[in-house]
């Protein structure tokens, strides 16, 4: 071989070199990247094969996180749909209390309006009925998160959200079920704390709505909101017909509560075998912990399914926004947007944002 073709030679073996390690990384790249499966059709058979594309392997007692519905409304998903599912599975549906008083607030009322609402085919178990625990967790707002005592008793756990609206957090899906749904009514209290809303009187109707929505008493007659009193809970917000209530008082509160959501969620799942389906179908602005339910407005858009919560809610809001024709459906009309807690969720190892959507035929 001719001395100068050497040095082309070695040039030539380096790009081949640089190019196959480029190519490994960005197939390995690819492969990190969370699937989301989905599927148009709604229905018990697709749940199911949502469900069977996840791989997912229970440990021990599997339990079912779902929100039974508050009494008065019907937008909670229709228990009916999951019935094979959980029965073949042979999981617990487990629950946390309200903060606020009201059938959900303790086991024995919860459990009744589970049977009630149609759940009655798989045993109930209210995670705190026999008391609270923490789990420790290093956050910007926590050092340790409020649990049910009874979460121990599980190996495994599968969350089946609702994907709706939400007053104060624009939207809710596994996120919030995670960080709400196991939070014992005591981790409830710290995420919603310094969500107090601000009725601006100006525009007040005096109608009513807010005092009768308020499940703790907190708008006096002269529709004050008491401070002390008020949960943060943001149904006035939701429920007033003349967009007269602000949910947050200031962006960064509405902020932080979207990361305390965040926080909780990254606290209850860690260290745990989680695996997530989100029914995005009776799309209304509020979350089905209202009494009563706002018309839907959107249409249904599908099953959704991830062992990644943060993809999978990204997915769930980027259909529905597609389905809307709006790049914020939910903050169009809660008046805020929720994808501050995917950002906060994503940069604290909940899950990525990216994500691969593979529809089920
Ligand atoms: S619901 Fe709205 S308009 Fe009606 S009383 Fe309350 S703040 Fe005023
Ligand atoms: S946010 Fe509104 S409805 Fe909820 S507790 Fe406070 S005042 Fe009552």
């Amino acid at each position: 071989m001719k001395k100068t073709l050497i040095p082309l030679l070695v040039v030539a073996l380096g790009w081949t070199a640089a190019l196959g390690m480029m190519a490994a990384a960005s197939k390995k790249a690819e492969a990190d990247v969370p699937v989301v499966y989905y599927s148009k059709e709604i229905s018990a058979a697709k749940i199911q094969a949502a469900y069977a594309k996840l791989g997912f392997k229970p440990e021990g007692k599997l339990g079912v996180k779902v929100h039974f519905g508050e009494k008065g409304n019907e937008n909670y998903i229709p228990p009916a749909l999951l019935k094979d599912l959980v029965t073949g599975l042979k999981g617990i549906f487990v629950e946390t209390n309200t903060l606020y008083g009201g059938p959900r607030s303790d086991a024995k009322g919860h459990a009744a309006l589970a049977r009630e609402h149609g759940w009655g085919y798989a045993p109930v178990d209210i995670l705190d009925a026999d008391g609270e625990t923490t789990i420790p967790y290093k956050g910007k707002y926590f050092d340790k998160v409020y649990v049910g005592k009874g979460m121990s008793r599980y190996g495994s756990f599968l969350v089946i959200s609702h994907f709706k609206g939400h007053g104060t957090a624009g939207f809710g899906g596994a996120i919030k079920n995670l960080a709400m749904g196991f939070g014992s009514p005591a981790g409830k209290k710290e995420q919603h704390s310094g969500q107090v809303p601000t009725i601006r009187h100006e525009k007040c109707m005096r109608c009513g709505t807010c005092r009768r929505v308020c499940p703790v008493g907190a708008i006096d007659e002269n529709y004050n909101i008491d401070r002390k009193k008020c949960i943060g809970c943001g149904k006035c917000v939701t429920y007033c017909p003349y967009e007269a209530i602000d949910s947050a008082p200031s962006r960064s509160s509405g902020e932080a509560f979207q990361e305390k959501l965040a926080e909780y969620a990254r606290a209850v799942t860690a260290g745990r075998k989680v695996t997530y389906i989100n029914l995005a179908m009776n799309i209304s602005k509020a979350c089905d912990c209202s009494s009563s339910a706002p018309k839907p407005f959107v249409g249904d858009v599908g099953v959704l399914a991830s062992n990644d919560p943060v993809a999978l809610d990204q997915a769930s809001f980027d259909l529905v926004n597609k389905k809307a024709g709006l790049p914020d459906a939910f903050k169009h009309q809660n008046g805020v947007s929720g994808e501050h807690a995917l950002e906060y969720a994503e940069s604290i190892g909940l899950g990525k944002r990216k994500y691969k959507l593979v529809e089920l035929k």
